[in-house]
């Protein structure tokens, strides 16, 4: 049987606890589509101004802000934007694994499924010098091969599951793994994202504010646990990132909210 965590109080007496996370999919993000987008220079250069602008962006803002992150990225991404992203674990921020080249793990086999743990993993490894602990599905899709993985290769949560609003364990044919919840009405993409094929709504900064707010009150009034995803070249747009910067700070006038890491959270709920 599933079941939630007993996760309260949070450290220093908060009442909640939020973690900022970012899915730096860049340029593999569109190539895990198909072979076309590597003749579509301008939706990679789309990608890639998560890169060049976005992290940078974040990086400020967290540093001025004094809150760590997690960034979950894929190994395709490490190898290519090594350097770039080197500067958000010098900053103390965590790294998480996202695939390696952010492969769905619903529209690939057992053989794919493997090496996309396996060769991100080493990616990681190579280009940061650690071993990430957490994982977090291409798109949230997880199949119960990949589960699998998860126990095999060690990780010691996950979060790309959404079967509670608090850390739970997400259990398939016997394993388990701690869980952090995500949703899509807590991510930017589908509030930000446009594309020419799909289109999308390019949501006013202050709708989307005003939903995560009322997120957090709902989580303080429950002292739970709130995960918030983007992605740097979605939230790092100028007009956007203040919605960030005004979430942190709209928390910090609600209550005492703990900011952290999963990883700093994983260690609060004693599970490693
Ligand atoms: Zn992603």
């Amino acid at each position: 049987m599933s079941g939630t965590l007993a996760f309260s109080p949070w450290p220093n007496g908060a009442s909640a606890a939020v973690a900022i996370t970012f899915d730096v999919d860049a340029e593999a993000g569109w190539l895990a589509e198909g072979e076309e987008y590597r003749r579509r220079l301008t939706t990679l250069s789309e990608a890639r101004f998560g890169i060049t602008r976005g992290v940078p962006r974040i990086l400020e803002l967290l540093g001025a802000l004094d809150v760590p992150a997690t960034f979950y990225v894929p190994g395709e991404t490490a190898e290519r934007h090594g350097a770039a992203l080197l500067a958000a674990v010098e900053a103390g921020h965590e790294v998480g694994h996202h695939g390696h080249r952010h492969l769905r793990s619903d529209k690939v086999g057992a053989a794919a499924q493997r090496e996309e743990i396996e060769r991100g993993l080493e990616a990681l490894e190579r280009t940061f010098g650690l071993r990430p602990r957490g994982y977090r599905s291409a798109s949230w899709e997880i199949t119960p091969e990949t589960f699998s993985l998860l126990g095999e290769f060690g990780f010691d949560y996950d979060s790309s599951f959404m079967g509670d609003d608090r850390p739970y364990w997400e259990e398939h044919d016997g394993n388990r793994m701690l869980e952090f919840p995500v949703h899509w009405s807590l991510d930017d993409w589908p509030y930000f994202a446009w594309s020419i094929e799909a289109g999308g709504n390019l949501a006013p900064p202050a709708a989307v504010l005003d939903v995560w707010l009322r997120e957090l009150d709902s989580v303080i009034e429950d002292g739970r646990l709130m995960t918030l995803t983007m992605h740097p070249e979605v939230i790092g747009r100028g007009h956007r990132i203040g919605v960030l910067a005004s979430f942190i700070a709209a928390a910090r006038e609600r209550a005492q909210v703990w900011f952290a890491s999963h990883g700093q959270i994983a260690d609060h709920l004693g599970v490693r």
